[in-house]
């Protein structure tokens, strides 16, 4: 794996679209003072992903976009491309040659391309880990780099280390895991409380099923009681219209045999009263013999 080419425009003091082909071998840029060498490496680092402003030598990023010059007006896009031979396949990919593209314009929209797809910052830097290219690697050692790497503590330079050892790759993912186990233990959080809320609202719940079971088991023992009153009312009832009934009968057998002696005595009045007339009879007919 060789960075072959690199491609600017825009990028800088690289106003015109400007290539640099790179043969395998020691390849040596030499120029005067200000004439724009350091910015050559600064393209490098910055379509690797480099993030900072300061490292690449301004006070914002889009300082990097060309601002003009005698005669030149500023121009509103930088764009570098890097192309990498990967024949060896020692870049993360299954392409023998790999193209890797940053954009950036004055309103601030930025965007990386792999192979000339929209890519994601991530994907830039996966593509390069533990490869010793990369913003953090010790490819790119720069003006003053080696003096600070020299002063460096011991843990800046375990950094550089741990790149060309090829462990940054697996502390990378462990990195990434470990905010992985953080968003998971986070939402188990959340959903611990969650669950929490929705027993509470089961308890309620249950106290309130409890109280409607009480209350319909009140409700179906009123019923019963009401049926078992309804149904002693109603034997009260007939008990009481059989016994009026029975109080009738025997009134209407007196009736009937009152009526009856009526009649005897009214037949023995009809006889003493014509016994009474054939007497009254006898007693006139005496006085006139008499
Ligand atoms: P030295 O040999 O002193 O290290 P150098 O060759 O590394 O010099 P650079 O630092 O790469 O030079 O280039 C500096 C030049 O780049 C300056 O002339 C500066 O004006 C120019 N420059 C930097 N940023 C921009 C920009 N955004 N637009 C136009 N020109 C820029
Ligand atoms: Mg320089």
């Amino acid at each position: 794996m060789f960075l072959k080419k690199l491609e600017l425009f825009g990028f800088k003091s690289f106003a015109d679209k400007t290539e640099f082909v790179f043969e395998p071998g020691i390849a040596c840029i030499v120029g005067p003072n200000g004439c724009g060498k350091s910015n050559i490496v600064d393209a490098v680092k910055w379509c690797l992903g480099d993030q900072s402003p300061k490292s690449l030598r301004g006070d914002q990023m889009t300082d990097v976009i060309f601002n003009g010059a005698e005669g030149r007006a500023a121009l509103n896009m930088a764009e570098v491309t890097l192309i990498f031979d990967n024949e060896d396949f020692a870049l993360h990919s299954e392409y023998p040659e790999i193209m890797v593209t940053r954009r950036l314009s004055r309103s601030g929209e930025s965007e990386y391309l792999i192979n000339k797809r929209p890519a994601r910052l991530k994907d830039v830097r996966e593509l390069f880990l533990d490869t010793g290219v990369g913003v953090q690697a010790y490819s790119i050692v720069e003006q003053g780099r080696i003096a600070s790497l020299l002063s460096a503590n011991s843990v800046e330079r375990r950094v550089v280390f741990e790149e060309a050892a090829g462990i940054s790759k697996y502390k990378a993912r462990r990195n990434e895991a470990m905010r992985k186990l953080e968003r998971v233990e986070a939402n188990l959080l959340r959903v611990t409380d969650i669950i929490e809320e929705v027993n509470r609202q089961l308890r309620s719940t249950k106290r309130q099923a409890g109280i409607a079971r009480r209350y319909r088991e009140h409700l179906d023992s009123i019923r019963d009681m009401r049926l078992a009153l309804s149904a002693r009312n109603y034997e009260q009832a007939r008990e009481k219209e059989r016994q009026f009934r029975d109080r009738f009968e025997e009134v209407d057998g007196m009736i009937e045999s009152q009526s009856t002696q009526l009649d005897e005595l009214g037949t023995v009045v009809r006889d003493t009263e014509i016994e009474m007339m054939r007497v009254e009879h006898d007693i006139s007919d005496f006085r006139e013999r008499l």
